[in-house]
């Protein structure tokens, strides 16, 4: 069948409308025809080739949302109709898979990073020329063929249209402060970074409790939604000095921080600023081959921890239905985060993401 895609051709350029020839599922496979997809700044990154070379065409887009239109003859764990999120692409019978951790499959990053399918194909093209797919999906478009390992079934009353950031940007906040730190009642958190990623982390950190919530960054309306979504103190490290503020606010440095900006030089203050036994995780995707140095004995007399995380440790079919019910309790307020663009404006929502106009962008179809 045809369908209308939004691709990318060339670095830091506008993504292109086109009409492109989309393959029928395979026997694992499943057809969702999108309802609506977010825009994450990795889309961005990949389309710029910041973070890995990946080839073009390209279309971008993993955070979609949507309802199965046509399943392949093996697929059992969705049926058309059902109204799915989709999220990244893992091979099922790995380690990690098996212990139902699919962010960290030994066949992640060919599967969601390769341009295509496992064996290297896709099932996109136009007039015959190859069109790659991101993170096994490719949403920034009318349909997508994916494998069915992509897709979470959701209920029939989910609003499908605000859900598709739960695939990526907001399990990444979320499960990284739940599943990864564990932060306990009570324990103190600092967040680098309030895009989508980190406030998800902000409203993670208040469902579970914790005590002094810190939200750092340089833009003032950013810090007063982390206020909003449940943050104690704000940092703009533009006004003061982010190791003095979090010394005075914490008494002995932080517990946990999460860092989110991919910012070597961040990251390494996340780590500096930890109290005792404190533990930091970072998310964001930092270019290949970025090094990081922070001081041993700081890190090992003190017993601290520095934990990379993808995805927010989840079992995506485990995890985004109870945070779609503390949604739906109005516990885990999402929307306060999203602004809606019409497919037809992805290039401004880019953009309005770029610049930092919006949190979390989400075109609909
Ligand atoms: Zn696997
Ligand atoms: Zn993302």
């Amino acid at each position: 069948m045809q369908i209308e895609a939004a691709v990318a051709r060339k670095k830091f350029g506008p993504l292109n409308f086109e009409t492109l020839d989309l393959e029928e599922p395979r026997h694992n496979e499943v057809r969702v025809r999108l309802a609506a997809s977010g825009v994450c700044h990795t889309d961005m990154a990949i389309r710029d080739q910041k973070i890995v070379p990946m080839p073009q065409p390209i279309v971008l887009g993993h955070e979609g949302a949507g309802i199965v239109e046509k399943v392949g003859a093996s697929v059992v764990k969705v049926k058309v109709g059902d109204r799915v999120i989709l999220s990244g692409d893992s091979c099922g019978n790995c380690p990690s898979c098996q212990i139902s951790l699919p962010s960290y499959c030994y066949e992640f990053f060919q599967r969601n990073f390769g341009g295509g399918r496992a064996d290297g194909t896709s099932p996109l093209s136009v007039n015959g020329e190859k069109v790659h797919t991101f993170m096994g999906q490719g949403s920034f478009a009318t349909h997508v063929v994916c494998h069915d390992r992509n897709v979470i079934a959701v209920a029939k009353d989910a609003p499908l249209e605000l859900l598709g950031p739960l695939g990526c940007g907001v399990i990444t906040g979320a499960g990284a402060v739940i599943n990864s730190l564990k932060v306990g009642v009570g324990k103190s958190i600092a967040i680098f970074g309030t895009g989508s990623v980190g406030l998800s982390g902000v409203m993670a950190a208040k469902l579970v409790g914790a005590g002094k919530i810190i939200a750092i960054d340089l833009r003032d309306d950013r810090l007063k939604l982390a206020m909003e979504l449940g943050a104690t103190h704000t940092i703009d490290p533009s006004k003061e000095s982010i190791p003095e503020a979090i010394k005075k606010i914490t008494g002995n440095g932080v517990d946990f921080t999460l860092e989110t900006t991919a910012l070597m030089p961040v990251l390494r203050q996340a780590i500096d600023v930890l109290a005792l036994r404190g533990t930091c995780g970072f998310v964001g995707g930092a270019p290949e081959g970025s090094e990081l140095t922070f001081v041993a004995s700081h890190v090992m007399n003190g017993g601290r921890t520095i934990r990379g995380i993808i995805l927010g440790d989840t079992n995506p079919e485990e995890f985004l239905p109870k945070l779609i019910e503390l949604h739906a309790l109005g516990r885990f307020p999402l929307e306060k985060l999203v602004t809606f663009y019409p497919f037809k404006d992805i290039n401004r929502a880019i953009e309005e993401s770029l610049n930092g106009k919006c949190v979390k962008p989400i075109v609909r179809f």
